[in-house]
Protein backbone atom coordinates (compact mmCIF):
# COMPACT_ATOMS: atom_id res chain seq x y z
CA UNK A 1 0.00 0.00 0.00
CA UNK A 2 1.22 3.20 -1.09
CA UNK A 3 2.63 5.88 1.62
CA UNK A 4 -0.14 8.22 2.78
CA UNK A 5 -3.08 5.97 2.14
CA UNK A 6 -4.26 4.53 5.31
CA UNK A 7 -7.12 2.26 5.68
CA UNK A 8 -10.44 2.63 7.10
CA UNK A 9 -10.98 0.99 9.97
CA UNK A 10 -14.29 0.20 11.85
CA UNK A 11 -14.19 2.34 15.49
CA UNK A 12 -14.08 -0.05 18.82
CA UNK A 13 -17.30 1.59 19.85
CA UNK A 14 -18.74 0.41 16.90
CA UNK A 15 -19.56 4.15 15.96
CA UNK A 16 -17.85 6.44 13.51
CA UNK A 17 -17.69 9.94 13.18
CA UNK A 18 -21.30 11.58 12.52
CA UNK A 19 -22.23 9.48 10.06
CA UNK A 20 -25.73 8.79 9.48
CA UNK A 21 -27.19 5.40 7.84
CA UNK A 22 -30.51 5.47 6.33
CA UNK A 23 -28.99 9.00 3.62
CA UNK A 24 -26.79 8.55 0.48
CA UNK A 25 -24.09 10.64 1.77
CA UNK A 26 -22.36 10.71 -1.56
CA UNK A 27 -23.28 13.08 -4.27
CA UNK A 28 -22.13 14.19 -7.41
CA UNK A 29 -20.68 16.99 -5.34
CA UNK A 30 -19.23 15.34 -3.12
CA UNK A 31 -16.99 12.41 -3.79
CA UNK A 32 -14.35 13.22 -1.46
CA UNK A 33 -13.83 10.51 1.19
CA UNK A 34 -13.36 12.44 4.24
CA UNK A 35 -15.68 15.51 3.55
CA UNK A 36 -18.02 12.59 2.82
CA UNK A 37 -18.07 10.12 5.90
CA UNK A 38 -17.98 13.23 8.30
CA UNK A 39 -20.69 14.38 6.49
CA UNK A 40 -24.37 14.28 9.26
CA UNK A 41 -24.46 12.65 12.34
CA UNK A 42 -25.55 9.47 13.73
CA UNK A 43 -24.34 5.77 13.75
CA UNK A 44 -22.78 3.54 11.33
CA UNK A 45 -24.23 0.27 10.58
CA UNK A 46 -22.11 -2.81 11.41
CA UNK A 47 -20.45 -5.89 9.70
CA UNK A 48 -22.63 -8.76 9.11
CA UNK A 49 -19.72 -11.18 10.05
CA UNK A 50 -22.00 -13.79 11.41
CA UNK A 51 -23.07 -14.26 14.85
CA UNK A 52 -21.18 -10.87 15.91
CA UNK A 53 -23.48 -9.23 13.86
CA UNK A 54 -26.68 -10.79 15.29
CA UNK A 55 -25.11 -9.99 18.56
CA UNK A 56 -25.66 -6.41 17.55
CA UNK A 57 -26.79 -3.63 20.49
CA UNK A 58 -30.20 -2.78 20.61
CA UNK A 59 -30.76 0.63 18.51
CA UNK A 60 -28.22 0.01 16.15
CA UNK A 61 -28.62 -1.17 12.86
CA UNK A 62 -27.52 -4.65 11.36
CA UNK A 63 -25.63 -4.10 8.08
CA UNK A 64 -28.06 -5.08 5.34
CA UNK A 65 -28.61 -3.59 2.07
CA UNK A 66 -31.35 -1.07 2.50
CA UNK A 67 -34.71 -1.29 0.18
CA UNK A 68 -32.97 0.77 -2.43
CA UNK A 69 -32.21 0.92 -6.16
CA UNK A 70 -29.64 3.61 -7.02
CA UNK A 71 -31.40 5.30 -9.49
CA UNK A 72 -34.29 5.80 -7.48
CA UNK A 73 -31.73 8.18 -4.95
CA UNK A 74 -32.47 11.86 -5.94
CA UNK A 75 -28.95 13.60 -6.71
CA UNK A 76 -27.21 10.22 -7.36
CA UNK A 77 -25.23 9.44 -9.76
CA UNK A 78 -23.01 6.36 -9.58
CA UNK A 79 -21.36 7.32 -13.32
CA UNK A 80 -20.58 10.87 -12.48
CA UNK A 81 -17.25 11.79 -13.91
CA UNK A 82 -16.50 13.32 -10.56
CA UNK A 83 -17.50 10.09 -8.93
CA UNK A 84 -15.22 7.89 -11.31
CA UNK A 85 -12.52 10.07 -11.42
CA UNK A 86 -12.36 9.80 -7.33
CA UNK A 87 -12.38 6.18 -7.96
CA UNK A 88 -9.62 6.02 -10.14
CA UNK A 89 -7.36 8.30 -8.25
CA UNK A 90 -7.47 6.08 -5.07
CA UNK A 91 -6.80 2.96 -7.56
CA UNK A 92 -4.10 4.93 -8.43
CA UNK A 93 -3.08 5.70 -4.29
CA UNK A 94 -3.84 2.13 -3.99
CA UNK A 95 -2.10 -0.19 -6.59
CA UNK A 96 -0.13 2.88 -8.08
CA UNK A 97 2.80 0.27 -10.76
CA UNK A 98 1.06 -3.11 -10.50
CA UNK A 99 1.32 -5.32 -13.76
CA UNK A 100 0.29 -8.48 -14.78
CA UNK A 101 0.77 -11.05 -12.52
CA UNK A 102 1.23 -14.46 -14.64
CA UNK A 103 5.17 -14.87 -15.37
CA UNK A 104 5.95 -14.72 -19.24
CA UNK A 105 8.50 -13.59 -21.15
CA UNK A 106 7.13 -13.32 -24.03
CA UNK A 107 3.79 -12.52 -26.31
CA UNK A 108 3.26 -16.18 -26.68
CA UNK A 109 4.21 -17.26 -23.23
CA UNK A 110 1.70 -14.48 -22.09
CA UNK A 111 -1.27 -16.15 -24.50
CA UNK A 112 -0.28 -19.57 -22.98
CA UNK A 113 -0.78 -18.85 -19.80
CA UNK A 114 -3.80 -16.33 -20.08
CA UNK A 115 -5.49 -19.68 -21.83
CA UNK A 116 -4.24 -21.37 -18.52
CA UNK A 117 -5.74 -18.99 -16.16
CA UNK A 118 -9.14 -19.70 -17.12
CA UNK A 119 -10.64 -21.22 -13.59
CA UNK A 120 -7.92 -21.07 -12.27
CA UNK A 121 -5.56 -18.99 -10.55
CA UNK A 122 -2.48 -17.06 -11.49
CA UNK A 123 -0.32 -18.58 -8.95
CA UNK A 124 -1.17 -22.17 -10.10
CA UNK A 125 -0.66 -20.89 -13.53
CA UNK A 126 2.99 -19.62 -12.36
CA UNK A 127 3.23 -22.89 -10.66
CA UNK A 128 2.99 -24.98 -14.10
CA UNK A 129 4.33 -22.65 -17.29
CA UNK A 130 7.96 -22.35 -16.15
CA UNK A 131 8.66 -26.28 -16.78
CA UNK A 132 6.18 -26.14 -19.77
CA UNK A 133 8.02 -23.73 -21.52
CA UNK A 134 11.10 -25.37 -20.55
CA UNK A 135 9.74 -28.42 -22.11
CA UNK A 136 8.41 -26.49 -25.37
CA UNK A 137 10.52 -23.25 -25.41
CA UNK A 138 9.08 -22.16 -28.87
CA UNK A 139 5.37 -21.48 -30.69
CA UNK A 140 6.96 -23.95 -33.18
CA UNK A 141 7.31 -26.77 -29.99
CA UNK A 142 3.78 -26.31 -29.27
CA UNK A 143 2.18 -26.71 -32.87
CA UNK A 144 4.30 -30.08 -33.34
CA UNK A 145 2.30 -31.52 -30.64
CA UNK A 146 -1.07 -33.16 -30.51
CA UNK A 147 -3.59 -31.75 -27.63
CA UNK A 148 -3.46 -34.92 -25.74
CA UNK A 149 -0.16 -34.93 -25.36
CA UNK A 150 0.16 -31.41 -23.91
CA UNK A 151 -2.84 -32.80 -21.35
CA UNK A 152 -0.54 -34.13 -18.68
CA UNK A 153 1.30 -30.69 -18.50
CA UNK A 154 -1.23 -28.34 -18.01
CA UNK A 155 -3.70 -30.81 -16.30
CA UNK A 156 -3.60 -29.01 -12.84
CA UNK A 157 -4.94 -26.00 -14.08
CA UNK A 158 -8.26 -27.55 -14.86
CA UNK A 159 -10.28 -27.89 -17.30
CA UNK A 160 -6.97 -29.77 -19.16
CA UNK A 161 -8.77 -31.05 -22.48
CA UNK A 162 -10.51 -27.70 -23.72
CA UNK A 163 -6.79 -25.57 -22.93
CA UNK A 164 -4.75 -28.03 -24.62
CA UNK A 165 -7.36 -27.68 -27.78
CA UNK A 166 -6.93 -24.14 -27.34
CA UNK A 167 -3.07 -23.81 -26.55
CA UNK A 168 -2.24 -26.32 -29.58
CA UNK A 169 -4.65 -25.21 -31.80
CA UNK A 170 -3.49 -21.30 -31.29
CA UNK A 171 -0.29 -22.07 -32.00
CA UNK A 172 -0.82 -24.16 -34.89
CA UNK A 173 -2.45 -21.01 -36.65
CA UNK A 174 0.39 -18.56 -35.14
CA UNK A 175 2.73 -21.09 -37.04
CA UNK A 176 0.55 -21.24 -40.51
CA UNK A 177 -0.77 -17.82 -40.84
CA UNK A 178 1.21 -15.54 -38.70
CA UNK A 179 4.84 -16.62 -39.38
CA UNK A 180 5.21 -17.66 -35.80
CA UNK A 181 4.47 -14.25 -34.22
CA UNK A 182 1.67 -13.94 -32.15
CA UNK A 183 -0.58 -10.90 -34.26
CA UNK A 184 -0.60 -7.61 -32.29
CA UNK A 185 -4.41 -6.88 -33.09
CA UNK A 186 -8.04 -7.34 -31.95
CA UNK A 187 -8.89 -9.35 -35.27
CA UNK A 188 -6.03 -11.46 -35.73
CA UNK A 189 -6.16 -12.18 -32.08
CA UNK A 190 -10.04 -12.99 -31.98
CA UNK A 191 -8.90 -15.74 -34.89
CA UNK A 192 -6.81 -17.86 -32.58
CA UNK A 193 -8.89 -20.78 -31.20
CA UNK A 194 -9.25 -20.14 -27.12
CA UNK A 195 -9.21 -16.67 -27.82
CA UNK A 196 -11.79 -14.01 -26.45
CA UNK A 197 -11.49 -10.58 -25.69
CA UNK A 198 -10.28 -10.88 -22.10
CA UNK A 199 -7.28 -12.71 -23.00
CA UNK A 200 -6.82 -10.56 -26.41
CA UNK A 201 -6.96 -7.53 -24.08
CA UNK A 202 -4.22 -9.31 -21.54
CA UNK A 203 -1.93 -9.60 -24.83
CA UNK A 204 -2.26 -6.32 -26.25
CA UNK A 205 -2.19 -4.48 -23.06
CA UNK A 206 0.46 -5.99 -20.70
CA UNK A 207 2.72 -6.81 -23.83
CA UNK A 208 2.00 -4.83 -26.85
CA UNK A 209 0.54 -1.91 -24.14
CA UNK A 210 -1.96 -1.30 -26.54
CA UNK A 211 -5.42 -0.11 -25.33
CA UNK A 212 -7.74 -1.69 -27.45
CA UNK A 213 -10.49 -2.67 -24.40
CA UNK A 214 -10.38 -3.71 -20.78
CA UNK A 215 -9.67 -6.96 -19.29
CA UNK A 216 -13.23 -8.10 -17.89
CA UNK A 217 -12.42 -11.05 -15.79
CA UNK A 218 -14.12 -12.18 -12.59
CA UNK A 219 -12.85 -9.79 -10.47
CA UNK A 220 -13.43 -6.80 -13.04
CA UNK A 221 -16.89 -8.43 -13.28
CA UNK A 222 -17.87 -8.48 -9.52
CA UNK A 223 -15.87 -5.25 -8.93
CA UNK A 224 -17.88 -3.10 -11.28
CA UNK A 225 -21.26 -4.43 -10.53
CA UNK A 226 -20.59 -3.54 -6.42
CA UNK A 227 -19.07 0.28 -7.56
CA UNK A 228 -22.01 0.57 -9.62
CA UNK A 229 -20.38 1.37 -12.50
CA UNK A 230 -22.26 -0.83 -14.80
CA UNK A 231 -25.58 -3.16 -14.48
CA UNK A 232 -24.60 -5.58 -17.43
CA UNK A 233 -23.65 -9.12 -16.55
CA UNK A 234 -22.20 -10.26 -19.92
CA UNK A 235 -18.61 -9.31 -19.77
CA UNK A 236 -18.56 -8.09 -23.48
CA UNK A 237 -21.14 -5.40 -22.23
CA UNK A 238 -19.46 -4.60 -19.18
CA UNK A 239 -16.38 -4.06 -20.83
CA UNK A 240 -18.42 -1.15 -23.36
CA UNK A 241 -20.08 0.42 -20.57
CA UNK A 242 -16.57 0.67 -18.93
CA UNK A 243 -15.05 2.08 -21.94
CA UNK A 244 -17.48 4.70 -22.28
CA UNK A 245 -16.56 5.92 -18.51
CA UNK A 246 -12.90 5.39 -18.18
CA UNK A 247 -10.34 7.45 -19.91
CA UNK A 248 -8.71 5.19 -22.95
CA UNK A 249 -5.10 5.84 -21.70
CA UNK A 250 -6.31 4.45 -17.94
CA UNK A 251 -7.53 1.51 -19.55
CA UNK A 252 -4.84 -1.12 -19.16
CA UNK A 253 -3.84 0.06 -15.78
CA UNK A 254 -7.57 0.09 -14.45
CA UNK A 255 -7.90 -3.16 -15.10
CA UNK A 256 -4.81 -4.39 -13.67
CA UNK A 257 -5.83 -2.21 -10.89
CA UNK A 258 -9.45 -4.28 -10.21
CA UNK A 259 -7.56 -7.58 -10.42
CA UNK A 260 -5.44 -6.38 -7.84
CA UNK A 261 -8.04 -5.00 -5.37
CA UNK A 262 -10.22 -8.39 -6.24
CA UNK A 263 -7.84 -9.91 -5.07
CA UNK A 264 -6.49 -8.20 -1.68
CA UNK A 265 -9.51 -6.60 -0.58
CA UNK A 266 -12.79 -7.15 -2.61
CA UNK A 267 -12.74 -10.67 -2.83
CA UNK A 268 -15.67 -12.49 -3.67
CA UNK A 269 -17.21 -13.64 -0.61
CA UNK A 270 -16.22 -11.31 2.47
CA UNK A 271 -14.74 -8.27 1.36
CA UNK A 272 -12.35 -6.51 3.31
CA UNK A 273 -14.79 -3.57 3.72
CA UNK A 274 -13.16 -1.92 6.40
CA UNK A 275 -10.04 -1.62 5.21
CA UNK A 276 -10.92 -0.62 1.76
CA UNK A 277 -10.40 2.66 0.55
CA UNK A 278 -13.04 3.25 -1.99
CA UNK A 279 -15.56 2.12 0.96
CA UNK A 280 -17.23 5.80 1.23
CA UNK A 281 -17.96 5.95 -2.75
CA UNK A 282 -19.08 2.09 -3.05
CA UNK A 283 -22.54 1.06 -2.02
CA UNK A 284 -22.31 -2.88 -2.83
CA UNK A 285 -25.07 -4.55 -1.90
CA UNK A 286 -23.14 -7.00 -0.18
CA UNK A 287 -20.81 -5.10 1.91
CA UNK A 288 -19.40 -6.40 5.19
CA UNK A 289 -18.81 -3.05 6.83
CA UNK A 290 -20.03 0.64 5.48
CA UNK A 291 -20.52 4.29 6.68
CA UNK A 292 -23.05 4.61 3.71
CA UNK A 293 -26.27 3.27 2.61
CA UNK A 294 -26.13 -0.24 0.44
CA UNK A 295 -27.82 -0.44 -2.67
CA UNK A 296 -29.79 -3.76 -3.28
CA UNK A 297 -28.63 -4.02 -6.92
CA UNK A 298 -25.01 -3.41 -6.36
CA UNK A 299 -24.14 -6.99 -6.43
CA UNK A 300 -23.50 -9.51 -9.00
S1 LIG B 1 -16.02 -1.19 0.08
FE1 LIG B 1 -16.05 -3.43 0.12
S2 LIG B 1 -17.38 -4.05 -1.58
FE2 LIG B 1 -16.83 -1.89 -1.90
S3 LIG B 1 -15.01 -1.93 -3.22
FE3 LIG B 1 -14.27 -1.87 -1.11
S4 LIG B 1 -13.98 -4.02 -0.51
FE4 LIG B 1 -15.29 -3.99 -2.36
Amino acid sequence: MSRGVVPRQPARSGRQDRVRVGRTSLTAKAVTGTKNARAGAGTVARPGRGKASEAAPKGRKKLAASNVSSAKIKGYDPLAPERVSEILRRLDQLYPEVTCALTHSSAWELLVATILSAQSTDANVNRVTPELFRKYPTVQAFAALTPEQLEPDVRSTGFFRNKSKSVVGAAKKIVADFGGQVPDDMDNLLTLPGVARKTANVVLGSWFKKAEGLVVDTHVHRISRRLELTTQNDPQKIEQDLMKIIPREKWILFSHQIIWHGRKLCIARKPKCADCTLENLCHAADKTWSTVDMHKNAKV
